[in-house]
């Protein structure tokens, strides 16, 4: 993965954010306030404007380093500063990087989710967007150990995700807007679980 498949990457993820708009703000008018769509679409148009710039750039830690500030500046909300620190700590860890592999992905992937869970003082089995991503992150893992490339790697990731995504349905939220729901947020999945599993899914489509 170069510059210019990334750039086409968050290109289709601002197009999938967009499309998705409504659907993420109404499973966050279920269990939040209803507004997560509108904080991701707001946060990827302000990086699809910065798309320009950032093809020009073959440096990735540097574009993924402007997308992060870029989503924490824009967004809004909880989902802003966690997504804007995963993309920067995705940054840091390829820095200097003009191609990505299936290993090397690892590590950003790896530096990405690390970040979420420092920044939000927050684990996996406490519905979020943890719970698409820890799991994408082992199935991505398992495939890239058994010698398989990253877009395969990332196809298995984008499953785990859905998965993950369905059994934030089955769990009570114990960080974020929904966690004041307590036993209420059953049997609604969690927004931002809903946004990382569309993001691995695109990722999975054009990588
Ligand atoms: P807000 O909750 O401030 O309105 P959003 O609606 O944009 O922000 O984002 C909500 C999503 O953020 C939740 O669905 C959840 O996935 C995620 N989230 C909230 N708090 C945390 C946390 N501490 N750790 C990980 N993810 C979190
Ligand atoms: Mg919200």
């Amino acid at each position: 993965m170069d510059s210019r498949k990334l750039c086409a990457i968050l290109k289709q993820m601002a197009l999938q954010i967009q499309v998705q708009k409504d659907e993420l703000t109404a499973l966050d008018n279920a269990i939040g306030d209803g507004d997560h769509g509108i904080n991701m679409a707001r946060g990827f148009e302000a990086v699809q404007a910065k798309l320009p710039e950032l093809e020009g750039q073959q440096d990735l830690g540097a574009i993924l380093n402007t997308v992060g500030m870029t989503l924490v500046s824009t967004v809004g909300g909880a989902s802003g500063p966690l997504y804007g620190t995963a993309f920067m700590k995705a940054g840091a860890a390829c820095k200097g990087l003009t191609e990505l592999d299936g290993p090397t992905f690892q590590k950003a992937f790896e530096a990405a989710v690390g970040g979420i869970k420092m920044r939000g003082k927050s684990d996996e089995g406490e519905k979020t967007m943890l719970d698409a991503l820890c799991p994408a992150l082992r199935a991505y893992g398992e495939k890239i150990e058994a010698g398989l490339t990253l877009k395969t790697a990332l196809e298995a990731a984008a499953i785990a995700a859905e998965q993950g995504l369905a059994h934030t349905g089955e769990i009570v939220a114990a960080k974020g807007r929904a966690s004041y729901l307590g036993e209420r947020s059953l049997g609604h999945v969690d927004p931002g679980a809903a946004s990382s599993a569309l993001m691995l899914k695109v990722l999975a489509e054009n990588a």
